[in-house]
């Protein structure tokens, strides 16, 4: 390393982190020394994991309803700032990532998480910014217009300008264990600071039987209930897990308001359509089934439209005996088989921790910090990503935040090099 001072520290190279110095490296022709920290031998270990290791980068969507923040205002000026297409663009033309786009969601045309990282890595290392790998940073000190960063190994650093990438506090193994929290608590007002949540997880049920559906998946909708209205929906696969409980994409969509619910002492329940189907479409095909296999039982009627064990775990929600002949059903029941199917509620106790959940919620308030991401007037003092109060839906949103929000510390560490 040539010397302990730096134009900008990034602690954290995960998404955002390498983004802002990429960012920062391209608009200022690579004169901004910089130098990235992380705890990690290695940056983007979580990163390695996004969208089942194909890096699920971006979408087409990307705008504020997609996202839960105490400032949608603050928000929208930084999606807007830096949209998708800017960000894709900058994959493709400055990273030379190739990228495709399945139904609105980008994705790196390898399908390869490690192509993103491995192109950042070598932009980087092209540009010549340093890197301090296998130490984390134990403390951060504000002084005359500079910040000095210690490490847990006892190495210092300074710079003017200092970007927190940190993340949130999900899949600790990667590295993201809140830690902006304890850096920055003698700089954030404590009321600045909202509580680590897991946001996008699964949801658990002690529904009796439950277990017994592990691994099976279906394609249909969820709808979270308090009891009297629906408070979201989203359709997708669902994924019984072996837990005991509902996972998935369309889950964890919901799963952050059914948390927030459970937290305050209300029991949610989700209601499931097993095949995505009308209850009188449903009524239909289950009468056709009378009909055509009446000799058979419920569950051999039904097996070719769903598993076994979830044809027996629909039967017993509907108070129906699974081994009864198809033809014994009155129209009555046939109904109640098809209501079971099309809207199977279950109770939910419990929600994955944060060994499960994607993303958090909490983390800096969006409402205190400047349109660079600056936090208030602490000049230089710069937080992006998942380490501010802002989480995403699935399907690319949480991704787009961390290169918005690193794309406009860089520009603001910019206009002060
Ligand atoms: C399994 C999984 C799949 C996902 N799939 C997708 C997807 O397909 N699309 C999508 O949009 N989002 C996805 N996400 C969410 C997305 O990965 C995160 O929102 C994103 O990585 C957040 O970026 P970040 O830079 O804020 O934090 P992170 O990527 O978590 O990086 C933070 C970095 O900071 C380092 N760090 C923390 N504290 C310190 C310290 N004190 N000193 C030094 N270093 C420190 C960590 O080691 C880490 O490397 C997924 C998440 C998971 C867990």
């Amino acid at each position: 390393m040539s010397n302990n001072v730096f134009d900008c520290i990034i602690i954290g190279a995960g998404a955002s982190g390498l983004f802002a110095a990429s960012v920062l490296t391209k608009i200022t022709s690579g004169k901004t020394k910089i130098l990235l920290i992380d705890g990690n031998g290695r940056c983007g270990k979580k990163l390695a994991l996004t969208g089942s290791g194909r890096c699920n980068l971006s979408n087409r969507n990307a705008s504020v309803d997609k996202y839960h923040t105490d400032s949608p205002e603050v928000l929208k000026k930084c999606l807007d700032s830096f949209d998708y297409k800017e960000a894709v663009g900058f994959f493709e033309d400055t990273l030379g990532v190739a990228t495709v786009c399945d139904d609105g969601l980008y994705y790196p045309a390898t399908y390869r998480a490690a192509t993103v990282i491995d192109s950042l890595r070598f932009y980087l290392d092209e540009s010549g910014c340093e890197f301090s790998f296998g130490s984390k940073c134990a403390k951060i000190f504000e002084k005359d217009g500079s910040f000095d960063v210690i490490l847990e190994n006892g190495d210092r650093f300074t710079a003017k300008n200092l970007i927190i990438a940190t993340g949130g506090c999900t899949y600790p193994s990667t590295g993201s264990t809140g830690s902006v929290k304890t850096l920055l608590k003698e700089i954030v007002d404590t009321e600045d600071l909202v509580g680590f949540k897991p946001a996008l997880t699964s949801l658990n049920s002690k529904m009796p039987g439950i277990k017994a559906l592990a691994g099976i998946r279906c394609r249909g909708t969820v709808e979270l209930t308090d009891g009297r209205s629906v408070i979201d929906s989203s359709e997708g696969e669902v994924i019984f897990s072996k837990e005991g409980g509902i996972s998935g994409i369309c889950v964890m969509d919901i799963s952050g308001k059914a948390a927030a619910m459970l937290d305050k002492g209300i029991k949610p329940s989700v209601t499931v359509n097993l095949l995505g189907l009308s209850e009188s479409v449903l009524h239909k095909m289950f009468e056709d089934r009378r009909a055509k296999f009446g000799e058979r039982s419920i569950t051999g009627a039904l097996t070719g439209l769903m598993p076994r064990v979830l044809c027996e775990f629909v039967c017993r929600y509907a108070s129906l005996e699974p081994s009864s002949m198809m033809s014994d059903l009155s129209d009555k029941e046939i109904n109640a088989l098809a209501a079971s199917v099309c809207a199977l509620k279950i109770s939910v106790d419990g929600y994955g921790g944060t060994d499960k959940a994607q993303v958090s919620s909490g983390g800096v308030k969006l409402a205190s910090m400047k349109e660079t991401m600056q936090y208030k007037s602490h000049k230089g003092l710069y937080i992006i990503g998942e380490a501010l109060n802002v989480d995403g839906r699935c399907g690319g949103y949480n991704l787009q935040w961390a290169w918005s929000s690193a794309a406009a510390a860089a520009k603001g560490v910019a206009a002060d090099v």
